[in-house]
């Protein structure tokens, strides 16, 4: 006999499904809850939110507001004011239309609604926890609607269990607060943070919003860039190859004021960039475009961040030649020196040092081998192998070679710059002199750390430098952590970063471009487990390392070699890469016979 074994999923669970792909984190949330204010008509907008979004996001709007009959409709499944028909999809001017946000967020939280229209002399508030209407009552409130969402993923503990630290998600909060308020400088935001205000940004024009979001840094570097043609318009800015960094940073598309990624886009912008700015460096951009709606298609992820276009080629090629044309006109694309990266003149604190073998302290309970080590394997694998140091032969080759080992007497010279090479009675020493002087600083950092006084400088003149609300808030966080390391940093003034004293392994000249490394690089957490000292000093040893490709004097090559046998480990990196080889005589015989 047949069994029938197909059954429509309760709504609750469907519902908590959808909701996985609408919001992943308190960040989606945040985008949902803006959005829908946004579309509301509002002209200020303000974000709450406590312990980055897991205990509170709400978000209070003076938009049109909801009946106490819509009200509660608005958070069912597919409901929307928005769409009416299919044909509705082809011109969207909303954000919205999918109707399922609401229904989503109040699948996995409890919520607090209340919404007043204009003309109605009281508001009404409802309360839903699980999408299920717990209360719905009168109440006295502004016009507009405030949504307050509390307790995210309380019914699903394995997604709240995969939520990252407060700081992390703060940074989603905060990258998708960006892109809403830039989008819109039209309207007044703010937004609060555990009571704190981090942003109060009054309506203003788009260049000025960008310079209050990013910092004072950006009013020099931006150019604008714009283009009227019937396919699209085009407008925004896209940042002085002067102000170009090495790392991604600011690059931004929006379509009718919608926050897009598009690498195909993003390709166009390369290419006009092509030649003028050197390997390594990003083109920063903040683009708008305005396309008749009815030649894209939003419709096709559920966070809406990816569009179709109809015209595809002629888009790229009209953004393309009007970067090109900004770049011409501003003259920002001639012969400036981009081949110079202030990191290699990263002066070489050996330079003028006898070499010595420094006593070093180090935290004996860390652990370079522990399997969750490996918090660096973003950075690409160059093909080279990581070693287990604790094989007993390399130890054993290691410890007959510092036998050998007096560092003045040593024979060392560089290969490709990137290598030295040393002749020991034991055999042939190749030494990757980046991944060395990374394990030296590494080993210097902690023990800093350990130390109660970390050896600092103090500055003639203090270094400053703007700051945008959110890099602030970043330096808040983790100033403890770089005052153990040396550093003295003055946070008085909320718009600059005032650096008094640095670390003596940090060169003062040094000092500015590790700085934007610092700003550049995601906010300080605790990756795996580990410190946020340890954390602070790989991402200082990277940054200050002698890079592959300089030359080094005999005395800092020895100076090197020197630090290199006191290190505690001699092996490998900081970020588990080898540090050497050692050709034996055995080995050599075999190459050669
Ligand atoms: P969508 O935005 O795709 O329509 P949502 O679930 O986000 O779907 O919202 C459902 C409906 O609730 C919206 O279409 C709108 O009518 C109403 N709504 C939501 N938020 C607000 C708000 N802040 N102000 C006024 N109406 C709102
Ligand atoms: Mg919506």
């Amino acid at each position: 006999m047949s069994k029938n074994i197909i059954a429509l999923l309760p709504k609750h669970v469907a519902n908590q499904i959808a909701a996985g792909e609408v919001i992943q984190r308190p960040s989606s949330i945040v985008k949902e809850l803006i959005e829908n204010s946004i579309d509301s008509k509002a002209t200020k907008i303000q974000l709450i939110i406590k312990e980055a979004g897991k205990t509170l996001i709400q978000v209070v709007d003076n938009g049109i507001g909801m009946s106490p009959f819509d009200l509660p409709i608005a958070f069912e499944r597919h409901t929307t004011s928005k769409i009416k028909k299919a044909n509705d999809l082809f011109k969207i001017k909303t954000k919205g239309f999918r109707g399922e946000a609401l229904a989503s967020i109040s699948a996995i939280s409890h919520i607090t609604a209340i919404s007043r229209q204009l003309n109605d002399e009281m508001a009404t508030c409802i309360k839903i926890s699980g999408n299920k209407v717990e209360s719905k009552e009168l109440v006295i409130a502004e016009f507009g609607t405030s949504i307050s969402v509390n307790n995210l993923f309380f019914n699903i503990p394995a997604r709240r269990k995969f939520l990252k630290s407060n700081m992390v998600e703060l940074k989603h909060i905060i990258d998708e607060f960006n892109r809403l308020v830039i989008s819109h400088n039209n309207i007044h935001f703010s937004f609060f943070q555990n009571n704190n205000e981090i942003f109060n940004l009054i309506k203003t024009d788009l260049k000025k919003r960008i310079i209050r979001v990013f910092g004072a840094k950006f009013s020099e570097i931006l150019v604008p860039v714009k283009e009227d043609t019937p396919v699209v318009k085009i407008n925004g800015f896209i940042i002085k190859p002067s102000g170009s960094k090495k790392t991604r940073g600011q690059q931004f598309f929006f379509i009718n004021k919608r926050y897009i990624k598009s690498p195909f886009l993003h390709h166009a912008v390369n290419s006009a960039f092509e030649g003028i700015l050197s390997s390594g460096y990003f083109p920063g951009y903040f683009i708008f475009f305005e396309i008749d709606p009815n030649k894209i298609d939003i419709n096709i992820h559920p966070t809406k961040t990816e569009v179709k276009f109809e015209d595809e080629q002629s888009i790229y090629a009209i953004l393309r030649s009007s970067i090109k044309h900004s770049l011409g006109i501003f003259q920002v694309s001639p012969t400036l020196d981009f081949d110079k990266d202030s990191s290699m003149d990263t002066p070489y604190s050996y330079r003028d040092k006898s070499a010595s073998i420094p006593p070093i302290s180090l935290n004996k309970s860390f652990n370079p081998f522990n399997e969750n080590n490996n918090i660096y394997n973003i950075e690409s694998n160059d093909g080279l192998i990581e070693m287990d140091s604790d094989s007993k032969q390399t130890q054993e080759i290691f410890s007959e070679i510092i036998e050998d080992f007096v560092p003045q007497q040593v024979k060392v010279f560089q290969l490709f710059n990137k290598y030295l090479v040393s002749a020991l009675p034991s055999g042939l020493l190749i030494i990757n002199q980046r991944r060395a002087h990374q394990r030296i600083l590494y080993e210097k950092f902690l023990a800093s750390l350990s130390e109660k006084d970390a050896p600092s400088q103090q500055l003639l003149f203090p270094f400053e430098i703007k700051v945008s609300d959110t890099e602030y808030l970043y330096f808040t966080e983790q100033k403890n952590v770089m005052e153990a390391m040396g550093f003295k940093i003055d946070l008085s003034n909320s718009k600059v970063l005032k650096i008094i004293a640095i670390p003596v392994l940090v060169d003062e000249q040094n000092l500015e471009s590790l700085v934007e490394k610092f700003l550049s690089d995601d906010p300080l957490t605790h990756k795996n487990g580990f410190s946020l000292g340890d954390t602070m000093a790989k991402r200082l040893c990277k940054a200050l390392s002698i890079p592959s490709g300089k030359t080094l004097t005999i005395e800092e090559q020895q100076s090197l070699l020197a630090s290199l046998f006191a290190c505690k480990e001699k092996l490998v990196s900081p970020f588990n890469r080898q540090i050497l080889v050692n050709f034996d005589a055995i080995e050599i015989e075999k190459r050669i016979n």
